[in-house]
């Protein structure tokens, strides 16, 4: 073989080498999910990939395609401080998402794997924009974080692609007052489900049951102060939504009510704006003088649920105009006001439970000695209760006092936030030798303590 050939056989051995290693590097690259872990509800819906073309910042961004509804997320577990507000941003831009039976709650979203804790969801197609999670860390030491096309209970189709991922710890707010809001929806314009039957029902609440609102309200600042003997204040604001309420959400055991998807539309504006503690909504669904009574429930409040991490209660007018559980009257009725203590008390009964305390459910008032008044209710055991005053088996119980100060993460717990460098980014090829080390000890290490 002569010395030219040689050189030109040898040359192209490296060429060929060069071209393996590049094309080795881009589907690493294109497969790559660093510390991420990739799952799905049904298996070949989706594609995860990174994306060099359609991205945000220098780095390659992450894609989730769903070619058909279902469920896609990559997660982190990451260790958290317990009782502490989180952040978590990211950029994220979406392309055709659509959610299964076109539920509200779907889409592309943050969210803590396993949970029904979320950031807002994005669906249809725009470009890239800002998406923010809070988060209390509550009871937890980890948190398994993730970046989702579908939802918790929902299934989504279409593209999103995720980029530069921020999380950030920051500050408690020990004081307690709480800011709270009351959205009064007086229009509800809905069609249910009556027994099989799809019926239209269309409602307006009086002026009257405006001001009964209102009143009580006023009246519920000032008896929540006195009722925990000051452990605890509250602010409000009331807003009056003419926008009919158009859908209605169902639960076997309540019947019809207002979710915060519900009404998620109408007041998320303000509730990004104003950092609110807690959430109340006002409405009518039934009008027993006018005829209308197909909604009826036995409930005039329910409380215990969440409007992204923030506590949710509805109240609703009494379907028969000659109720009187919202009138102030000094002979039959001095707390009107009790179905906002109420609710507002199932979301304190909630929060206890989620940071790890033992305390007694709300409506166990009878197994603890206690019973309605039909002066005022269940004043006293809300009292007790409040300032964990119960006695019960030579010991007092109810609500722990620090419960007060744990209120929900929002952008005021970030003023002085530490940044985390969780999920960061190989900078260069030796950060990315090293990660990529790291991962196949850990790899060989968990198969090895496997067997
Ligand atoms: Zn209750």
């Amino acid at each position: 073989m002569s010395r030219r050939s040689h050189i030109v056989k040898n040359i192209i051995s490296i060429i060929i080498l060069i071209v393996a290693i590049t094309i080795t590097i881009k589907i690493y690259n294109k497969y790559n999910y660093n510390d991420f872990d990739k799952s799905v509800t049904e298996i070949g819906k989706t594609n995860f990939t990174r994306d060099s073309e359609e991205k945000y910042s220098k780095m390659d961004s992450y894609k989730i395609e769903n070619i058909d509804y279902t469920d896609a997320i990559f997660s982190q577990t990451i260790s958290v401080i317990p009782n502490r507000p989180y952040k978590v941003t990211c950029k994220v831009k979406v392309k055709d998402v659509k959610n299964l039976n076109n539920t509200k709650n779907g889409g592309a979203h943050i969210s803590i794997n396993g949970t029904t804790e979320r950031s807002k969801t994005i669906t249809g197609t725009s470009n890239w924009q800002d998406l923010t999670f809070y988060f209390n860390s509550k009871n937890r030491t980890e948190v398994n974080l993730g970046f989702r096309l579908g939802g918790y209970a929902e299934k989504s189709k279409g593209t999103a692609w995720f980029s530069d991922f921020q999380v950030e710890v920051g500050t408690e707010n020990t004081n307690s007052k709480w800011k709270m809001v009351c959205f009064i929806f007086p229009n509800i314009d809905v069609n249910v489900n009556v027994n099989g039957k799809m019926e239209h029902v269309k409602l307006q609440m009086s002026n009257n049951d405006i001001m009964t609102v209102k009143d009580n309200i006023s009246r519920y600042s000032t008896s929540i102060s006195q009722i925990c003997k000051n452990k605890m204040s509250i602010e409000y604001e009331i807003y009056t939504i003419s926008d009919p309420i158009k859908t209605l959400s169902y639960d076997d055991e309540s019947g019809y009510y207002v979710s915060a998807d519900d009404v998620y539309e109408y007041i998320n504006t303000y509730v990004e704006q104003n950092n609110y503690d807690h959430i109340y909504v006002a409405f009518r669904m039934a009008d027993k003088q006018k005829g209308n009574d197909i909604l009826v429930n036995d409930w005039v409040g329910l409380g215990g649920m969440d409007y992204l991490g923030i506590g949710f209660s509805n109240i609703r007018m009494p379907d028969d105009e000659n109720n009187y559980v919202y009138q102030y009257n000094y002979l039959f009725n001095t707390f009107p006001e009790e179905v906002f203590l109420h609710e507002f008390l199932h979301t304190l009964e909630r929060n206890s439970k989620e940071y790890g305390y033992e305390i007694p459910e709300l409506h166990d008032y009878k197994k603890y000695g206690y019973s309605e008044n039909n002066i005022d209710g269940l004043k006293k055991w809300y009292t007790d209760y409040m300032n964990c005053n119960i006695s019960y088996e030579g010991k007092k119980i109810g609500l722990p006092e620090e419960i007060y100060t744990y209120k929900p993460a929002n952008k005021e717990n970030f003023i002085y936030s530490i940044k985390l460098d969780t999920f960061s980014e190989p900078k260069n090829i030796i950060e990315a030798i090293g990660k990529l080390s790291t991962r196949v000890r850990k790899l060989l290490f968990s198969h090895a303590s496997k067997e």
